[in-house]
């Protein structure tokens, strides 16, 4: 009981934290309403340890142990719990499904939160808890089988519904705002529209116009200020959006996402066949030979690299 009873004081004192006019205490905000979070991860785990077995899936540490009776038993080892891969680790092989690209956001803010901290709004960390807010009442409801409000306090719920609600409607009009505007490609309005600003880690991502070309309007950041012209922000964005293609074509060899765009070498995406920097489409067949042109033979473009490399020479 007493790890639920530290979760709720630990995300109930982060929203005092968050309605509090101080400045200084948004960093504890951050730190506190995390901590709870893993706390209630942890509180999981350890309803989930078979009781004599020293609260084995929050111990950093599980070992095997022979009983009396000679039967294998997992126990707990030691004073050091789970970190978050850990917990990661646990819920996956026990089925339990949380939004870990949504705590990896809050994670990440709160280790950022010092850096920016100089130029930081208030309204910089309403994503952080709007986010909270999301994971907080998704575990408690389905993996505790609790009523949130009652759980957590009516005050505290209260700051968490109020937040996720300003934000949920300024995000709306940031996404109102952005789908006016012309893109080159319907993925590029999507990975804008999910972008999250690198400085603060908001997601409220306004456009400098209401008309027109995408590629004209600057970029601005609700939270942070952080305002970028669209050949810099839509390196950014878009890089975002496919860091999990991104990934898997380091670890499982599948084709790059994005390449560099031979027109302009802004970034293209090329299972799109589209540039977003400059919305030049590419021949997707060689010219010559009729065989698809890969990611990394773009710059021979209208050509595969094969045919470049031979006609280079004939030259
Ligand atoms: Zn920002
Ligand atoms: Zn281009
Ligand atoms: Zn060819």
């Amino acid at each position: 009981m007493s790890i639920l009873k530290n979760a709720i004081d630990s995300i109930a004192i982060g929203l005092e934290d968050y309605s509090s006019p101080d400045q200084r205490r948004m960093i504890s905000c951050t730190r506190n309403v995390f901590a709870g979070i893993l706390l209630l991860f942890k509180y999981k785990l350890s309803l989930l340890s078979s009781p004599d077995s020293d609260e084995a899936l929050i111990k950093q540490q599980v070992l095997p142990v022979l009983d009396e009776s000679a039967h294998l038993e997992w126990k707990g080892k030691g004073k050091k719990t789970v970190d978050v891969q850990g917990i990661k680790e646990r819920f996956e092989s026990l089925n339990i499904n949380v939004d870990w690209k949504r705590i990896d956001k809050i994670n990440s803010f709160r280790n950022d939160i010092e850096h920016y901290f100089s130029n930081l709004k208030h309204e910089a960390i309403q994503s952080l808890i709007s986010n909270s807010f999301v994971i907080i009442n998704d575990f408690i409801r389905k993996y505790l089988n609790e009523d949130p409000k009652k759980l957590l306090g009516g005050e505290a719920w209260a700051v968490l519904i109020e937040v996720n609600e300003v934000y949920e409607k300024e995000k709306a009009a940031c996404s109102i705002a952005l789908q006016a505007l012309e893109f080159f490609d319907d993925e590029i309005l999507n990975a804008f529209e999910s972008y999250f600003c690198g400085e603060c880690g908001s997601g409220l991502i306004m456009p400098s116009t209401r008309e027109g070309e995408a590629v004209r309007a600057n970029y601005t950041c609700k939270s942070c200020g952080k305002t970028l012209p669209y050949e810099e922000m839509v390196r950014e964005v878009v890089t975002g959006y496919f860091s999990h293609e991104i990934y898997l074509s380091y670890t499982d060899g599948e084709d790059s996402p994005l390449a560099d765009c031979p027109e302009c070498s802004g970034i293209y995406m090329y299972a799109q066949g589209i540039c977003a920097s400059c919305g030049h489409t590419a021949e997707r067949e060689c010219q010559r030979c009729f065989s698809a042109i890969l990611p990394e033979e773009l710059f021979a473009e209208p050509f595969c690299g094969y045919c470049e490399h031979v006609m280079f020479k004939d030259n």
